[in-house]
């Protein structure tokens, strides 16, 4: 599966035409128009690339642009998205996901939340937690939206570990029969070779 096809069909980007690239499309609500710019704000303060901006809010791509311009001060990244599974279970990124998708999972069942709202609120109750301990993190929102969908999609679910009871990110086809966690049974390596970095929250 490549990035176009879990980003969602992406529009190819219309030039801004002068007459009215800023108004509400017709049939829209101003007040829909506001939400939908609200829920822009925020994804783009949480270092939402545009990709996952274009699949998750209706507004056109050029007020996206537009509005990630003005919040930031420098144009959208440009680039593919990371689109493996392979890095979710990967050792040290295993525990940090494994704690988004538990949120993730929570906020969507006990909190109801929908998708994109369930993945802003896991995501920044993991980027409190990573405040707290001081721990680096390792998933930028755009890792926590991807792993939110790959997990909707079945291509990521939750085992729970033999030894801990915790619930851990395996791939769809992973055993998880008597599965047992990268931190009950550690990697020879695992931890060492590079240095943690500063606590910050990646963009990318
Ligand atoms: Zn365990």
């Amino acid at each position: 599966m490549d990035a176009q096809t879990i980003a969602g069909p992406l529009m190819p980007g219309k030039p801004a035409t002068a007459s009215r690239p800023l108004l509400t499309p017709p049939g829209k609500s101003v007040l829909q128009d506001m939400e939908q710019t609200r829920l822009a704000i925020e994804m783009i303060g949480m270092g939402a690339r545009l990709q996952v901006l274009e699949s998750e809010v209706s507004l056109p791509r050029v007020r996206l642009v537009r509005l990630y311009k003005e919040l930031c001060g420098v144009s959208p990244p440009k680039g593919m998205l990371p689109f493996s599974t392979d890095w979710f279970v990967t050792w040290r990124p295993n525990a940090h996901a494994s704690m988004l998708l538990g949120a993730y999972r929570f906020m969507t069942r006990a909190g109801s939340l929908d998708g994109i709202r369930a993945t802003l609120s896991s995501f920044r109750m993991y980027r409190e937690h990573m405040c707290v301990t001081g721990e680096a993190a390792q998933l930028s929102f755009t890792r926590a939206w991807m792993l939110a969908r790959f997990y909707e999609r079945g291509m990521l679910q939750l085992a729970c570990c033999h030894c801990c009871r915790g619930d851990y990110v395996v791939r769809a086809h992973d055993a998880r029969h008597r599965y047992v966690c990268g931190l009950c049974l550690r990697p020879a390596r695992a931890g060492k070779g590079r240095k943690p970095a500063p606590p910050r929250v990646m963009t990318g």
